[in-house]
């Protein structure tokens, strides 16, 4: 099981690597290590679980950020209409995205990120990605393109970055945090 001491805090240099294409068919060990993250989002959302383990409620965990350098993450969390949706993904790809742009008013969070940060980030509305999808049910995981627009975009965006070294605070413009361009528009839920 995952806890909050096993996941790697700002600063640690696995958050700043790219971190490696997965190697395909998937091994044991990454089928656990995914398997293992995505537990980690649902215990996290259990109100019970959560409290008995100190968990920090997360809708996305990548890889790096449990120490393990490999391009896979997984994602559960409700789209602006409520709608739930899960997804474990390996060696993704954001194949091409819209000129529109979201963001989160309260700006976005990470387990990773222990500080309160302000300001806002500015993700592509809508992105168009490739990647194999791990099913849960086979096992195994299968190349799939697909779309995902507003908050689940924005939560793909967030978790895709983690595999490029990056996090959301290197995101935000130092000079004008909450600057707005004119393509913009905040995630409204429903
Ligand atoms: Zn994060």
């Amino acid at each position: 099981m995952i806890l909050m001491k096993d996941i790697v805090r700002e600063g640690n240099v696995v958050l700043k690597q790219v971190a490696k294409e997965v190697e395909l068919p998937l091994s044991l060990e990454d089928k656990e290590t995914i398997c293992e993250m995505m537990n980690y989002l649902y215990d996290s959302c259990d109100e019970e679980t959560c409290k008995e383990y100190d968990l920090r409620p997360g809708v996305g965990l990548a890889a790096p950020q449990i120490g393990v350098s490999k391009r896979m993450f997984v994602i559960a969390a409700p789209n602006e209409k409520g709608q739930f949706f899960e997804l474990a993904i390996i060696n993704p790809k954001i194949i091409s995205y819209s000129d529109e742009l979201t963001y989160l008013p309260g700006g976005e969070g990470c387990l990773s990120v222990d500080r309160e940060v302000t300001g806002l980030i500015h993700r592509p509305y809508k992105i168009r990605v490739q990647g194999y999808v791990y099913d849960f049910d086979k096992n195994d995981a299968f190349l799939q393109t697909f779309t995902l627009k507003g908050y689940l975009a924005v939560v793909f965006g967030h978790e895709f970055d983690h595999l490029n070294g990056t996090l959301f605070v290197d995101r935000i413009n130092k000079d004008n945090p909450f600057f707005v361009p004119e393509n913009s528009k905040p995630i409204k839920f429903n």
